[in-house]
């Protein structure tokens, strides 16, 4: 069990699940085990009523239709799914052309570089200072053989929101596809794909309050119907588009958990934006050379990503083991990548060695946060003194 005394501030990494969620997931393990494709006996009928009811519910929250809702097992399928699956469809064989934004999650830019290699040309636009993307480079980036745009509706690191609205109508007005990850903003953040003009859509269930390795791809089937090739063959499940038995529970599990966040959203909203905003003022007061990252404009409530002048993030955290954050390097096998996100925005080494990302959720309250901010102000003031911290093990 997580440490009682730790103080959680990681929820873009992950959430718990909420036990109200749990408690909608638990009959399907145990009673209702039916297999969804089985419809011919009652096991099975009442195991895929379950999975359709949670199709309808997740297709509501997001302003489209049941059949648009492909699920899948998390957020990097259902990406991947969009962006391989639609660049494999012939009736697009023409556009060979693809947009994205170098602050994308790696989920996004690892498949669009398969896809470069497959003889596909792909523009990546870049952010300002603030991570923000320029609209009129998105405009004159489109081409007629451009096949899809994607850009991230929240940015994981910074919690820039980028204006999807305003892009899928500059796509739906050059007849270009627009798939969003949403895997950071659904439930947090309202979406309608028809207002927005969205065609694809990725999600993930645990990123709010929902289980792991279960999430959904949005594939609009209508004005106009996407084509989505399958990234494997099987049983033809989700309408040939992805084979595999149904992960019952976690679908059930998503569904109660997008409800949840869906119903509670606008107060939950504020609730983490003024904590989130006096932990960003009382750390400043508490410690000097603290600089906040990204456009403080429309972002999501919960995160805060700053840069701490003078200390090594890895080695701050070291020093803190009763908070978790989260770097902005990832630690690929043994070597520090730096944040390509912070890199993009023009940071400077030390900036973005010095930065950490503390994400809010939904147990967080204020004293937590005073906890943190005491916690956080002593562990820098050891730093700066003595210097980082060797890492230990590798
Ligand atoms: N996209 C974004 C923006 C994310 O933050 C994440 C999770 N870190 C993913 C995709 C991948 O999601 P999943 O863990 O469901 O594969």
């Amino acid at each position: 069990m997580a440490d009682r005394e730790l103080i959680y501030l990681d929820h873009n990494a992950t959430t718990p699940v909420d036990p109200r969620v749990f408690a909608a997931m638990v009959p399907f393990f145990v009673e209702d085990y039916g297999n969804p494709a089985s419809r011919q006996h009652s096991a099975g009928a009442q195991a895929s009523a379950a999975v359709e009811a949670a199709r309808e519910s997740v297709a509501g929250l997001l302003g489209g239709h049941e059949r648009d809702i492909v699920w899948t097992s998390g957020a990097t399928e259902a990406n991947n799914l969009a962006l391989k699956g639609v660049a494999s469809a012939a009736a697009y064989a023409r556009r060979r052309h693809l947009i994205t934004v170098v602050t994308e999650h790696r989920a996004v830019l690892d498949p669009c570089r398969g896809l470069e290699e497959r003889g596909f040309e792909v523009t990546r636009l870049g952010v300002d200072g603030e991570g923000r993307l320029d609209l009129d480079a998105l405009a004159s980036a489109l081409r007629d053989e451009t096949l899809l745009v994607s850009v991230m509706h929240a940015n994981n690191e910074i919690g820039v929101l980028h204006p999807i609205g305003e892009i899928g109508q500059l796509c739906r007005a050059r007849g270009v596809l627009f798939h969003t990850d949403a895997t950071q903003s659904f439930g947090k953040e309202a979406i309608d794909v028809e207002a927005m003009g969205i065609d694809l859509l990725s999600l993930s269930a645990h990123k709010l309050y929902g289980p792991k390795g279960v999430g959904a791809l949005y594939v609009r089937q209508r004005k106009p119907r996407v084509r989505c090739e399958p990234l494997f063959e099987g049983g033809g499940h989700e309408r040939g588009v992805r084979s595999g038995t149904l992960n019952v529970p976690g679908i059930v599990g998503l569904a109660r958990a997008a409800e949840l966040a869906h119903a509670e959203m606008n107060p939950e909203r504020a609730r983490l934006a003024g904590l989130r905003d006096a932990f960003e003022r009382d750390l400043q007061a508490a410690i000097g050379g603290v600089s906040l990252n990204g456009h403080m404009g429309p972002r999501l409530a919960g995160t805060s990503n700053l840069s701490i002048q003078g200390v090594d993030a890895e080695s701050l955290m070291r020093r803190m083991p009763g908070i978790a954050a989260s770097s902005s390097s990832a630690c690929t096998s043994a070597a520090l990548q730096p944040s390509h996100v912070l890199g993009a925005m023009g940071l400077a080494r030390e900036q973005i060695d010095g930065s950490l990302r503390f994400s809010l959720g939904r147990a967080t309250c204020a004293a937590d946060m005073q906890l943190a901010v005491a916690r956080i102000a002593e562990a820098v003031v050891a730093e700066r003194e003595q210097g980082a911290l060797p890492a230990c093990g590798n």
